[in-house]
């Protein structure tokens, strides 16, 4: 091998590392990692209700953890929907699914626009 396909593979090389760098830090910046899904802790005795982000929630899963409160640390939460009108917290219907209103204001889901 001539010296000068040596630094062309050397900087083929380098040129891959950069692409792979942007890729992965332009994945780690998607915006729906930001995305925060509610949870009231199912807990009778503390029925905390607590956020967490897309982020946390992989970073969870990748740690083989569930999400737990973080008061009581129970990992038996229940999805919940925010009202826009009030701030309040509505369960998730059967499979997560968004609640038709929100349980105190009555404002319906999602509010329209
Ligand atoms: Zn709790
Ligand atoms: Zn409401």
């Amino acid at each position: 091998m001539k010296q000068s396909d040596v630094a062309k593979i050397v900087a083929a090389i380098g040129i891959l590392a950069v692409a792979a760098f942007l890729v992965s830090r332009s994945f780690r910046s998607d915006p729906a990692d930001e995305e925060t899904t509610w949870r009231i802790c199912g807990n009778a005795d503390c029925r905390n209700e607590f956020s967490y982000t897309r982020a946390q929630a992989r970073q969870a899963a990748r740690e083989n953890k569930e999400i737990a409160c973080p008061k009581c640390g129970s990992t038996e939460s229940a999805i919940a929907y925010v009202c826009e009108q009030c701030k309040r917290l509505t369960l998730a219907g059967v499979h997560a699914s968004i609640p038709k209103a929100c349980s105190h204001c009555k404002a319906p889901f999602p509010l329209p626009k």
